[in-house]
């Protein structure tokens, strides 16, 4: 089998009439960067940049990530790379950072909402990120969203690092590309004014799914009803692309779900731009894209 998709590692990821989807890597290490190239990556569409703080015993610095950010650019060779910036809480834990005890901990304290009450910890990461811009295609992506005004908050918290750097005689690029994950079902229903304030959209459907059919993605006893195919799932994804393209952005899916090759016909005729699949899912995906004809297909 692997021979036989090895044909599809440098074939464009187009269906027999003609429509085309980027077909890029989900990494949760920088060491996965040769394999996913190998893997025919057209870029790394989400980039869990949890593994700085999970392989350390406090805070990695800015000059710390900085490094890793501009090696990982390089590597790349000016394909496009998604980091998204931390996403701690609910099932991700370091011991340096104490985190509260909380009934909910998926409804809780996490990710963008860590970032954004303690700027302590997102100014590294995105001074870092800013600094790096400049060696390659960087997208930076921001989870867990919920609404325009936390975006507002981001977007401006971003422009302030950016001026400081400018202002100290750092480079930053100007073709950087801000995102939001559409992960909750909140940023699905608003997709329409969050896609004015950003270049791009990547949608979570191992969260969206989660929070819309209230189904914890982490227990096992209710696993079955964990249906990423779930009308009302995939309603909430048709939505996000359309609202995505009437404002004239790009979307992209980096769930699990982008390497279900069921629902490739579904997501390619929603309109789907981009697909972000773990690295082994990369050419299995592309070959049924290849042989997919979408003016054939009745969803
Ligand atoms: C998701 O929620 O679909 C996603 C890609 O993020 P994670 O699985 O890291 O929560
Ligand atoms: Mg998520």
């Amino acid at each position: 089998i692997l021979c036989n998709l090895q044909k599809f590692k440098n074939a464009q990821s187009i269906t027999l009439d003609g429509r085309r989807v980027e077909l890029c890597a989900n990494i949760g290490n920088p060491d996965e960067i040769e394999n996913a190239l190998l893997n025919g990556a057209e870029g790394i569409g989400l980039m869990r940049s949890e593994f700085l703080y999970m392989n350390a015993s406090s805070f990695p610095t800015e000059e710390q990530q900085f490094t890793i950010y501009k090696s990982m650019l390089e590597r790349m060779q000016g394909k496009r790379v998604v980091v998204r910036t931390l996403d701690f809480g609910a099932d991700k834990h370091v011991d340096y950072f104490e985190l509260p005890k909380e009934a909910n901990p998926a409804l809780g304290y996490r990710a963008i909402r860590i970032c954004l009450s303690q700027k302590d910890i997102f100014g590294p990461q995105i001074r870092a990120l800013l600094r790096a811009s400049v060696y390659g295609k960087l997208a930076i992506m921001f989870p867990m969203v919920i609404s325009v005004d936390e975006v507002r908050e981001i977007k401006a918290f971003v422009q302030e690092q950016k001026q400081q750097l400018i202002e100290a005689g750092i480079a930053v690029s100007d073709s950087l590309e801000l995102g939001v994950m559409i992960e909750t079902p909140a940023a699905a229903l608003i997709s329409d004014q969050l896609a004015q304030e950003v270049d791009f959209f990547s949608i979570g459907t191992n969260d969206l799914t989660q929070y819309t059919l209230a189904v914890d993605r982490m227990n096992e006893k209710i696993g079955h009803l964990f249906n990423t195919s779930h009308p009302a799932v995939l309603q909430l994804i048709n939505l996000t692309i359309q609202n995505a393209h009437k404002n004239g952005i790009w979307v992209g899916i980096c769930g699990e779900a982008a390497a279900d090759t069921l629902l490739t016909p579904h997501f390619l005729s929603m309109g789907i731009d981009e697909l972000s699949v773990s690295v082994p899912s990369i050419l299995p995906v592309r070959e049924v894209v290849c042989k997919l004809d979408l003016s054939q297909f009745q969803g």
